[in-house]
C-alpha cells in the first residue's frame, strides 16, 4: 500500500521542544517533532532535513532508556501515524505491517485467526519499527531474536530512495538495519513470517535454593525445547532462593474459545500498590518475593502469544522503574552470579531492587549487532528507580558500569537499549560493530540518521 497523500508543512512539523524517553535520564531539545502519515511525508521530512542540514532521529513509542530516538537540535520523526496492517496472508502465514503500528494492533488482527509472531517483547506497547531496530528477543525459549522471522522490509535511506530489503536484496542492509537502532534509515514496513498461536499450559513451578536453581533450570530448558515454549526464572534480591516457571504446549484435543484462554492476572492497580509499598517499606520488600512466588504458582491455560507478555496492559509503576539486560554465555552464568550478587550488595543502601529475573536466550547471530555470541542466559535486574534524582542516577550509572564490566569479563554482552556504554565496551560485546559502522557509512555517508545514543558512542 503506497500512501501518496501529503500532510501540510504546519501539520507535519511540531515546534521545538525538550523530549525524553522511558528512561527519563537522557533529554534533548529537538528542532522539530515530525509526524508523518504517509511515505510522501517521510520523503518531505528527509528533503527538509537535507536542505537545512539537520539530523534525523526516529521514534516508535520511545521506550528505550539511552536517547536512541532523539538528538539535540535534530528532527525527531514520530512514526505512530504510519500504523496500518497492510496485508495478512493466512495461507502463507505472513503479515505486512507499517512500522508505526504497535504489537497491540497486530494482536487484534492475528489473534482471532489463531496466528502470532514467534518473538516479541513482554508488553504489547512497543512499535514494530522500534522492535525491528532493537532486534528484540522474547521470553520464549523455542524461537530466537526477531530477525529470524523477518522476511523483508522497506526502508527510506539517506538518498531519498525506498529500498526493498531481504536476505537476497541488499543483504548487508538486512543484517545491519535489523538491530541497527534507526541508524540506517526509516524502516517503513515489514513482512513477518507468522507461527500458529497454540494453547499453552503452565506445567511446573519449581522453587529451590538459589545455588541449585541455575543448574536445575538449565537442565529443564534443554530437556524438551520443542514441547516447552516458555521457561523462565526469578531469584530473590539476595540470591538466596528462586523459582522457575514452565509452560508446555497443550495438545489435549479440546477446542478453547479466546474467552476461555483469557489470562487471570491481577488488576495492574494492585501491582502498582504493591510496588509503591515496596518502595517505601523495607519489611514489605523483604516479603515481596514470597508473594511473587505464590501468585506465580496459580495454574493457567492460555495462548502462547498471550503468555509471551508479562501483563496484558503495562502497569503504570513500570514508568518509574529501570531495567537492564545482560547476556552471559550459559557456561559462564554460574560463575557470574556470585560476582553480580557482590556488586549489587555493595550498592544496596542506595539502589533498591524490585526483582531479579533470568531466562534462557536461544542463539542467533544473523544481525550485525546481534547481542548474543553464544547461547546465553539473560540476567535482568529491575530497579525501583528515582529517575528525577541526579544523585540516584549517578549511583545507578556506577552500578551499571560495574555490572557491565563483570559481564564483559565473563564473555557476555548487554542490551544497548538500556545501558549507556563506551565505544570500547560496545566493541567487546558487539564484535561486528566496526563492520556495522562501515555499512552505515555506505548507506548514510553524511550521518543523517543518528541519535544522542550513537553520537555518545562515537565521541
Ligand atoms: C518495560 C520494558 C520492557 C521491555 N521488554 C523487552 C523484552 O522483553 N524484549 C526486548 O527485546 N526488549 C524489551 N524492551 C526494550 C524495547 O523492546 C526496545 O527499547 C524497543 O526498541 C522499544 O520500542 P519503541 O517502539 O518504544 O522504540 P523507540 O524507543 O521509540 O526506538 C527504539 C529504537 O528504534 C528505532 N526505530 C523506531 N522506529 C523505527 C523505524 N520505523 N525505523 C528505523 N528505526 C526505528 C529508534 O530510532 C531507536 O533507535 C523493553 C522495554 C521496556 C521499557
Amino acid at each position: 500500500m503506497e500512501t501518496v497523500s501529503r500532510t501540510s508543512k504546519s501539520d507535519l512539523f511540531q515546534a521545538s521542544q525538550v523530549v525524553t524517553d522511558w528512561g527519563r535520564i537522557k533529554r534533548a531539545k529537538v528542532h522539530h517533532i515530525a509526524k508523518p502519515k504517509s511515505e510522501e511525508d517521510l520523503r518531505a521530512i528527509l528533503a527538509y532535513a537535507r536542505e537545512n542540514k539537520l539530523k534525523i532521529s526516529i521514534r516508535g513509542i520511545g521506550h528505550n532508556a539511552v536517547g536512541q530516538s532523539f538528538l539535540e537540535n535534530g528532527i525527531m520523526v514520530d512514526m505512530t501515524g504510519l500504523n496500518q496492517v497492510i496485508e495478512l496472508d493466512e495461507t502463507g502465514k505472513t503479515l505486512r505491517v507499517q512500522c508505526g503500528a504497535t504489537w497491540e494492533r497486530v494482536t487484534q488482527v492475528l489473534e482471532p485467526k489463531r496466528l502470532g509472531v514467534s518473538t516479541k517483547q513482554e508488553f504489547d506497547i512497543f512499535s514494530i519499527g522500534g522492535s525491528l531496530a532493537a532486534n528484540v528477543h522474547g521470553k520464549s525459549i523455542d524461537y530466537p531474536a526477531m530477525i529470524s522471522h523477518v522476511l523483508s522490509f522497506r526502508i527510506l535511506t539517506a538518498d531519498g530512495e525506498i529500498l526493498h530489503i531481504s536476505r537476497d536484496e541488499h543483504p548487508d542492509l538486512f543484517r545491519a538495519a535489523i538491530g541497527g537502532w534507526g541508524l540506517l534509515g526509516i524502516i517503513v514496513d515489514v513482512t513477518l513470517q507468522l507461527v500458529d498461536d497454540r494453547v499453552v499450559e503452565k506445567s511446573e513451578v519449581v522453587y529451590m535454593k538459589g545455588d541449585q536453581l541455575v543448574a536445575a533450570y538449565t537442565e529443564r530448558v534443554k530437556r524438551d525445547p520443542e514441547a516447552t515454549p516458555l521457561c523462565y526464572g526469578f531469584l530473590d534480591t539476595r540470591f538466596t532462593n528462586g523459582f522457575y516457571v514452565t509452560y508446555r504446549y497443550l495438545d489435549d484435543g479440546k477446542t478453547y474459545s479466546l474467552d476461555q484462554l483469557k489470562r487471570d492476572e491481577a488488576n495492574p492497580i494492585f501491582f502498582d500498590i504493591f510496588v509503591w509499598l515496596q518502595r517505601h517499606c523495607s519489611f514489605i520488600r523483604s516479603k515481596a518475593f514470597g508473594l511473587t512466588w505464590a501468585t506465580s504458582a496459580k495454574p493457567e491455560i492460555t495462548l502462547r502469544s498471550r503468555r509471551l507478555l508479562l501483563w496484558d496492559r503495562a502497569p503504570k509503576s513500570f514508568n518509574d522503574m529501570l531495567l537492564q539486560k545482560y547476556f552471559i554465555p550459559v557456561k559462564n552464568f554460574p560463575a557470574f552470579l556470585p560476582k553480580a550478587k557482590a556488586i549489587l550488595e555493595g550498592y544496596q543502601k542506595d539502589i533498591k531492587l524490585l526483582l531479579l529475573h533470568f531466562r534462557y536466550q536461544p542463539f542467533n547471530d544473523e544481525a550485525m549487532l546481534a547481542s548474543l555470541q553464544d547461547e546465553a542466559m539473560c540476567f535482568l535486574p529491575v530497579y525501583l528507580a528515582e529517575k528525577d534524582n541526579p544523585k540516584w542516577v549517578a549511583v545507578y550509572e556506577q552500578v551499571t558500569n560495574d555490572l557491565l564490566n563483570e559481564v564483559l569479563s565473563h564473555e557476555g554482552s548487554f542490551y544497548l537499549t538500556f545501558i549507556p556504554a563506551t565505544l570500547d565496551q560496545v566493541r567487546r560485546a558487539y564484535p561486528h560493530w566496526d563492520r556495522f559502522v562501515e555499512v552505515k557509512n555506505k548507506y548514510d555517508p553524511e550521518n543523517r540518521f543518528t541519535s544522542l545514543f550513537y553520537e555518545r558512542i562515537r565521541s
